[in-house]
């Protein structure tokens, strides 16, 4: 990157021009491919170019496991026919500069990898132009074995997945890792005897074997209609990337109650929550009891750096601090409520057997930070939470319980909740507790 810079000095005159040289030219096109290419193989979800007005220089940022990390700054000079770069990469309007636009460029027309990354600019103030580009996570589905849900979890997941119909949600904000769960669950389900349909936007990762439509709003091709035509098309499992609307859940129902998998995801924080979302859209409750199979909450949190971490034996307070952060969403059990002491001795005498040493000793691990990560930090561990719909559930369900009636409900039906998990993930020294309680906000 430096040799690329070298040749980009501080222009004198300050203010961009809109004037190019054909050599500038030539160097922007390498300088952007030269990003792309560098973020791609760091790993990066979203470049962000921050341009300044005047003679300020013109910041690019990456993100890379949820957090901002600068990369690098391009002088003012070079500023306007940067971003004039981006936009005839994805056939955007370069002379409209005060509205915003969003793109896509497919990047193998322009350098040497397959990758496609999905474009917004947008006006900031100053009279300049913000550009923020994602890179779409092409690539194989990870082996639902592999992707970080606990032993305990996957042996009550597959169960559920396996059945031959019915509905099974993934939530969580938006950078949760969905759309990887979901694809690793019809990796899973991925046979020759299967049929399988998806309806995505966009289509990131690609399976063979499997049908992928791409949801295209501006052409009238919308979720609910992809959901219509799946119908009429023989299918065994539906996917649906994504459910807001009353008319795509009454039809994902509708489906998974005439013989069909359902799967789709959520933009709910928690599985209770999402249950009680769901029925608040105006679903008849015995359909969806009936359909119900489960609902899977998911967080990513940062992952401690395995070159770095630094091992200590934690202290009977640090423990104890762990033990009531975890009994705080046990509290409306019936084994909290009868005898919280003995609960609270029961979930302690757990964690020894799983986690400590022969002397009883737990190990923890704090970020420390080496050339191999950001600040002790490297990748990101996935946090899970699991509501089943069991018979109790069901019928839960059916009486318009509310969130903290299905927590309680699910708990004492073996779920672990978001934080437990991440605190169990704490005591296999996978993260620590400031990146869970980041991710667990409720
Ligand atoms: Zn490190």
């Amino acid at each position: 990157m430096g040799e690329l810079l070298s040749g980009m000095d501080d222009d004198e005159g300050g203010e961009s021009s809109s004037e190019v040289s054909e050599a500038v030219e030539n160097e922007l096109v390498r300088l952007l491919n030269k990003v792309i290419v560098d973020a791609h193989r760091q790993g990066v979800s979203d470049i962000h170019i921050e341009p300044q007005p005047g003679k300020g220089r013109t910041g690019i940022r990456f993100r890379k496991d949820g957090v901002l990390v600068p990369y690098i700054e391009v002088p003012a000079s070079y500023r306007d026919a940067l971003v004039a770069r981006v936009k005839i990469m994805c056939d955007l309007d370069i002379s409209e500069r005060r509205k915003p636009q969003d793109g896509k460029i497919r990047f193998r027309k322009y350098g040497p990898l397959d990758i496609e990354l999905r474009v917004a600019t947008i006006p900031s103030a100053g009279g300049v132009e913000d550009v923020v580009m994602r890179i779409l996570q092409a690539g194989e589905p990870i082996p639902l074995d592999r992707l970080g849900v606990s032993d305990a979890n996957l042996a009550r997941l597959r169960p559920a997945i396996e059945k031959p119909y019915g509905l099974f949600f993934v939530c969580g904000p938006t950078g949760s890792g969905k759309t990887t769960t979901l694809h690793s669950i019809l990796h899973h389900l991925n046979t020759p005897e299967t049929k399988i349909w998806t309806a995505e936007d966009p289509v990131e990762i690609t399976q063979k074997g499997l049908r992928q439509v791409q949801v295209n709003r501006k052409a009238g091709l919308d979720f609910a209609s992809v959901m219509r035509a799946f119908l009429r098309a023989d299918p065994d499992v539906i996917m649906v990337g994504e459910m807001r609307d009353r008319e795509t859940v009454g039809t994902a129902i509708e489906a998974s109650l005439t013989g069909h998998l359902v799967l789709a995801t959520l933009h709910t924080n928690s599985a209770p929550e999402s249950i009680v979302r769901l029925m608040d859209m105006g679903m008849d409750p015995f359909n969806f009891a009936d359909a119900l199979l489960g609902v899977l909450a998911q967080r990513l949190a940062r992952r401690l750096c395995l070159h770095c971490r630094q091992p200590y034996h934690p202290d009977g307070g640090e423990i104890d601090g762990l033990l009531a952060e975890y009994c705080e969403d046990l509290a409306g059990t019936a084994a909290f409520r009868a005898d919280p002491g003995a609960a609270r001795a029961a979930v302690l005498a757990g964690w020894r057997q799983r986690h400590a040493d022969q002397q009883g000793r737990f190990t923890l691990y704090r970020a420390v930070g080496c050339e191999e990560c950001n600040r002790g930090y490297r990748g990101r561990v996935g946090l899970h939470e699991l509501m089943l719909g069991t018979e109790r559930l069901k019928r839960l369900v059916v009486e318009h319980a509310r969130v903290a009636a299905l927590l309680s409900a699910a708990l004492e039906d073996g779920m672990q909740t978001l934080k437990m998990d991440g605190i169990d993930k704490v005591l296999l020294g996978a993260t620590d507790i400031k990146m869970v309680r980041a991710v667990c906000i409720r």
